[in-house]
């Protein structure tokens, strides 16, 4: 069993040790030693990293009884010296007894009970069993920030089981028969294995960035000491850069966000009656121009129009007069079909489209009098209404030819 300095003194940060194993662990290499002040990971709290003598430590891990520093390279000494990442250490060290003092603030103002606890990388969280309001998680926040302004002692020390019980400690399970315990003096004592400092004034703040209901209860996202003065820091920047960017003082910000949109929604309305108003005179001029023949063809290829806007245009042509419009469009890169018919006439719209598209490499479909559908092939636009073009008026004359009592033109 490797002997865990960082549990007798979480402040060590330099400390001797013995190799008592190599082995590979997840494809790299990695050491067991007799003794060491490198946390692994667990309960919570990620591991430490550093130096073992002037190899950096990746990841240090619990593997059945062994404490596994991965290395990111060997090392072939016996007797080594290891160093813990002082910043990295510390800032456990505020945000994992932040969480302790933030539960426990919660249990007593909320009965929140902590079910769960993440160190994460920038937020951490904690889980509790109750659906709490705001208010409830401010009440909770000022409770234990007024516990790390007191500047209460912290202390570790192990007992058994049984006495842990007595003080009124939740031991969970795994625990075994001696359990260890953090004390904020007067405040609050937990069954754990983390990291901690000796008073509760180096959390420094502790700040509840958000809450969201999750799985019944609640989770909430904070910070502690130097990572709450760099999460105030981003966010003034934030802000900053928004009041630049609507040139706003940062307590108009809102207000000039939402007269943004509206004058943004305002826009959109007038261009699109502007659109209607332009797709409709197009429509009528398109319309006028029909080729004299059986159907009356209007054939056009556009640029820019979306395939809703086609189909609009279309719709305003066709209702005219009694034609057929095969109408095309370069968007976005992309050619757009949309071919229709006035209602009650007869042309297969559906049949000319697919003979476009052939063309065009695309897809679409459609029935009775609208037809549509795009493909990459841009450049052949113009080809390709053509093809469909001919394609109606021959296939007029063909009726024509079958019907000869029909009366002709
Ligand atoms: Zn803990």
């Amino acid at each position: 069993m490797t002997r865990l300095l960082y549990r007798e003194d979480p402040y060590l940060l330099e400390f001797d040790a013995r190799v008592v194993e190599r082995r590979q662990h997840e494809g790299r290499p990695a050491v067991v030693l007799d003794q060491t002040a490198f946390y692994a990971e667990s309960g919570g709290q990620p591991w430490d990293t550093g130096l073992i003598d002037d190899v950096p430590v990746v990841a240090v891990v619990h593997h059945g009884d062994a404490i596994v520093h991965v290395l990111e390279r060997t090392i072939d000494a016996d007797s080594i010296h290891g160093r813990v990442d002082e910043a990295r250490r510390r800032d456990h060290r505020q945000q994992h007894h932040g969480q302790h003092l933030l539960s426990r603030a919660l249990e007593d103002t909320a009965k929140a009970r902590t079910a769960s606890f993440h160190l994460g990388e920038t937020v951490s969280t904690i889980d509790v069993a109750a659906e709490l309001s705001t208010d409830a998680v401010r009440i909770g926040e000022r409770r234990a920030n007024e516990v790390i302004w007191a500047g209460r002692p912290v202390s570790i020390r192990t007992v058994t089981r049984d006495e842990a019980v007595a003080l009124g400690v939740r031991v969970p399970d795994e625990a075994g028969e001696s359990v260890r315990i953090i004390e904020a003096e007067g405040f609050d004592r937990q069954a754990c294995g983390g990291t901690h400092p000796r008073n509760t004034s180096e959390v420094g703040v502790v700040v509840v960035l958000g809450h969201e209901r999750h799985k019944g209860g609640t989770r909430i996202r904070f910070v502690c000491g130097d990572r709450a003065i760099a999460a105030f820091h981003q966010r003034q920047a934030f802000v900053d850069e928004a009041s630049a960017v609507l040139s706003s003082a940062p307590e108009s910000l809102a207000e000039a966000a939402r007269r943004l949109r509206e004058a943004a929604a305002e826009a959109d309305r007038r261009w699109r009656a502007l659109l209607e108003r332009a797709l409709e005179a197009d429509g009528a001029r398109l319309a006028s121009g029909a080729s004299a023949g059986d159907p009356p063809l209007v054939v056009a290829a556009l640029d820019g129009h979306a395939p809703a806007d086609l189909r609009t245009l279309a719709g305003h042509v066709v209702g005219q007069r009694s034609c057929v419009a095969l109408l095309g469009s370069r968007h976005e890169g992309r050619a757009h079909l949309v071919f229709a018919r006035t209602p009650g006439r007869t042309e297969d719209v559906v049949a000319l489209l697919k003979i476009a598209l052939a063309m065009l490499g695309g897809r679409g479909g459609g029935r009775g009098d609208l037809a549509q559908g795009g493909g990459d092939l841009v450049d052949r636009l113009d080809d390709a209404l053509a093809a469909a073009g001919e394609a109606a008026t021959a296939g007029s004359e063909a009726a024509r030819a079958a019907a000869p009592g029909a009366p002709r033109g």
